[in-house]
């Protein structure tokens, strides 16, 4: 028997994670875990304004800093970075794996007198939806973090690092998962992150090497979970690296200081840069 854990007014429109929601540790579970009621509660969870204030002009400027004018939103969700880049005047191409946040996403950026430019791909097959190459690649709001098998995170990395011109860059960001592992908070108290909105509550509902559950409680009475795998931050240092990328730097909570951080951002660079004294020896 199947333990429905949301049901929406609309009756198919269900999140279902059967009954040992802790069992589930799949990275296509994601299609079923973002339907549509809760692709339309996300941005009370996100709360657009406050987030544009706790950012700042952070990635605008990491962006430009390295030249980047075509970017690939690969995890668009409900279209914040999007939209954000798209008015500061970049060239966005916007993709996701839902079919529901890609709509909201249209409908969000509508709404802002911006037209999106959507696609909707999986990270695991992007470059056989995606055509073109990008200055940049995002993936951010702890996206990457939906990828259960390391085969899964290897494969989307190299489908990211495939799709970038020669001198591109990835940014993407987690949660810092090192310090819930180690028994610590997901949010320290009293601090405004990237999810800041007022009306949901957000809390760990169960967390393993594995599994990083949350659940989102919101105030009309309605929760939902995610399941997501927990990224640690050498680890994803580590693959970006394997795949290919010359370069990684990271930073915690917007600034360069990694210092247990609610939010890592990594930038992993393409850029081959040849190393005249290696090759020498
Ligand atoms: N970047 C947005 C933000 O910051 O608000 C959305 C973040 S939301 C946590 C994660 C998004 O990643 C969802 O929209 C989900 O559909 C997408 N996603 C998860 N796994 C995916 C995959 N394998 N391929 C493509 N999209 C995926």
């Amino acid at each position: 028997m199947t333990t429905i854990q949301r049901q929406s007014a609309r009756s198919s429109d269900w999140q279902s994670f059967g009954d040992v929601p802790e069992s589930v540790r799949e990275t296509d579970h994601y299609q079923q875990e973002y339907i549509e009621d809760f692709a339309d509660r996300w941005d009370r969870l996100i709360d657009w304004n406050a987030r544009a204030q706790a950012e700042g002009d952070f990635f605008i400027r990491l962006l430009k800093q390295h030249g980047a004018r075509s970017i690939l939103d690969v995890a668009t969700g409900t279209g914040f970075h999007s939209v954000r880049l798209l008015e500061e005047g970049f060239d966005v191409v916007s993709a996701d794996g839902s079919p529901n946040m890609l709509a909201r996403a249209f409908r969000n950026a509508r709404d802002r007198d911006q037209l999106l430019r959507t696609a909707q791909a999986d990270w695991r097959f992007l470059n056989r939806d995606i055509h073109g190459s990008f200055d940049a690649v995002i993936c951010l709001g702890n996206s990457f973090t939906h990828l259960f098998k390391e085969r899964d995170r290897r494969k989307s990395l190299a489908e990211y690092y495939a799709v970038l011109k020669h001198n591109g860059i990835l940014i993407l960001d987690h949660r810092n998962y090192d310090r819930l592992l180690e028994g610590g908070d997901a949010v320290r108290q009293g601090k405004g992150n990237v999810y800041c909105g007022e009306d949901v509550r957000v809390a760990p509902a169960h967390v393993d090497d594995g599994l990083a559950r949350f659940q989102y409680d919101f105030s009309d009475g309605s929760t939902y979970h995610l399941n997501m795998f927990p990224l640690r931050y050498g680890y994803v240092r580590r693959l970006m690296s394997e795949v290919g990328f010359q370069k990684i730097s990271s930073f915690g909570d917007y600034k360069k200081d990694i210092e247990n951080p609610d939010f890592f951002v990594h930038v992993a660079e393409k850029e081959y840069c040849f190393d005249a004294d290696s090759a020498a020896r």
